[in-house]
């Protein structure tokens, strides 16, 4: 039995800030870790010589960021890319009707300005919403007062239905009509040339991480905690436990006593979305120069609607897919060669004979890993926005939360994931940590060991 002031569970963005910021107050901290990587949803795939972000690529936002702060101090090389969040307009979007024909300025002129005003209605709708109303309910009310055509209406509904199932990864009519409060970016969005799990990374150094440990069982009682992994007990003054929201729904870790309600309640209301990634490379570029992302609107879009340039991370023409909600669920069933093989098809439906062989794809299956079981959290019907936070605990003292799912500002994103660890750090520790000696820490130790 090895004894510690704090065991972290998961070794991702939030467990690996608490870890660090209790490991600097002086403590004895263990991260256990179920996979034999750390970064957990920030995952970068190397293995062809260049970065694939197959988890999380941008910092939606960087305005207002104590995330971009930690990034520029750490000087991690970024890229601006700010169609993060499923814009509309703002940056060169080439828009493609349901025949697959290209929209022309005025018609894309138009198509931004119908958004937009189904937009303006829809904040009118959610605000008047009542408990139980849907995300789809209220943005049939808000497209009912648009006023605006059938196949206009029909454009937009498909185009909400979309976004939402990128932003949650979840079905619209799944999803309460809160559901996407949060969703505001300030500033430019970036990505990262270099991968984004460097940041886990550099966080992580120095640390004691256990990888391939899989926890199984949390005891807690008025003198500590006792955790299990396989044959061995780590005992510590308290744990937090930073599993993904799939993990908590699957019930793989048991948690003696039960957890309460008031912690139980939230990890059964909440919702856990499925979001996957496809990448395909090509020999050359059909899509404009300038081009940032590829929208497909109408029946040309109805399952792969978005494409976005990624070229600038390989120096290879490279596009990014999502399927995520329903289709990002049934299209995990496939085998890879498939997938790729439909997402290119609604390519050609696009651009014809101009779309090459692909050279080289990778393809994500978030809702079949058993340390996720899904991408990220939503507010699914039924759940509030305090529900996040409550999710934190702490429960009894010695039980702590941390994770995306668990902070109501801005859930499912690393920047939630960085601040609940953080939040759980301070808690645990009882006074403020200051962010920027955080960033300053781990730079001053790099230099140490001549990184
Ligand atoms: C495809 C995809 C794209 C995304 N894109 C973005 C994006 O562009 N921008 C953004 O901000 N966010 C994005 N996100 C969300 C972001 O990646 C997550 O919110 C964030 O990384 C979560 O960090 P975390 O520490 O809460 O959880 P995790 O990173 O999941 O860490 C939890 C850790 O717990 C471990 N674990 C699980 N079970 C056990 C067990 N029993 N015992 C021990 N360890 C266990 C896991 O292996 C994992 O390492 C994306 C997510 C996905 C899946």
């Amino acid at each position: 039995m090895s004894t510690f002031d704090t065991v972290v569970i998961g070794a991702g963005m939030s467990g690996l800030t608490s870890a660090r910021m209790l490991a600097d107050a002086g403590q004895r901290v263990v991260v256990l870790e179920g996979r034999d990587r750390i970064g957990g949803r920030m995952h970068t795939d190397r293995s062809a010589g260049f970065p694939v972000d197959l988890g999380a690529s941008w910092i939606h936002g960087i305005e207002n960021s104590p995330l971009w702060d930690l990034v520029h101090a750490l000087r991690i090389p970024a890229i601006e890319y700010t169609v993060g969040s499923f814009q509309v307009g703002g940056r060169p979007i080439e828009n493609y009707d349901g025949e697959g024909r290209r929209l022309d300025e005025a018609a894309t002129a138009q198509w931004v300005s119908d958004v937009d005003l189904a937009d303006r209605l829809l904040v009118e709708e959610i605000a008047a919403s009542s408990s139980g109303d849907t995300y789809l309910d209220v943005t049939e009310r808000a497209l009912d007062r648009s006023g605006l055509s059938p196949d206009r209406i029909d454009d937009i509904r498909e185009f909400f239905r979309h976004r939402v199932e990128e932003q949650c990864g979840a079905w619209i009519g799944d999803l309460d009509a809160h559901g996407l409060d949060e969703d505001a970016i300030e500033g430019d969005e970036v990505i990262f040339p270099r991968g984004y799990d460097e940041l886990p990374r550099r966080i992580a150094d120095g640390l004691d991480v256990r990888l391939e440990t899989v926890v199984t069982r949390v005891s807690r009682s008025a003198a500590g905690v006792v955790v299990r992994a396989g044959d061995t007990e780590y005992r510590a003054d308290r744990v937090i436990v930073t599993v993904p929201l799939g993990v908590l729904k699957a019930g793989t870790i048991s948690f003696d006593p039960e957890l309460p309600e008031a912690v139980s309640g939230p990890i059964s209301r909440l919702g856990m979305g499925v979001f996957n990634k496809v990448f395909v490379q090509f020999p050359e570029r059909f899509w404009d120069e300038e081009t940032y992302v590829i929208r497909a609107l109408g029946d040309a879009g109805e399952h792969w609607h978005s494409w976005y340039d990624v070229s600038a991370v390989s120096g290879i023409p490279t596009l990014l897919t999502f399927a995520a909600g329903p289709f990002g669920r049934r299209m995990q069933d496939l085998a890879d060669a498939e997938i790729v093989a439909d997402a290119v098809s609604a390519l050609h439906v696009l651009y014809r004979d101009a779309v090459g062989e692909p050279l080289a794809h990778w393809v994500t299956r978030w809702g079949e890993d058993e340390f996720s079981n899904g991408s990220y959290s939503h507010l699914a019907l039924g759940s509030t926005h305090h529900d996040h936070d409550a999710l934190a605990g702490p429960v009894d003292g010695v039980l702590h939360f941390a994770g995306e799912a668990t902070w109501g500002d801005e859930p499912a994103t690393v920047g939630a994931a960085f601040y609940s660890g953080h939040r759980a750090a301070e808690r645990i520790l009882d006074r403020p940590v200051d962010l920027a000696d955080f960033a300053a820490r781990i730079t001053a130790r790099e230099q140490t060991v001549g990184r």
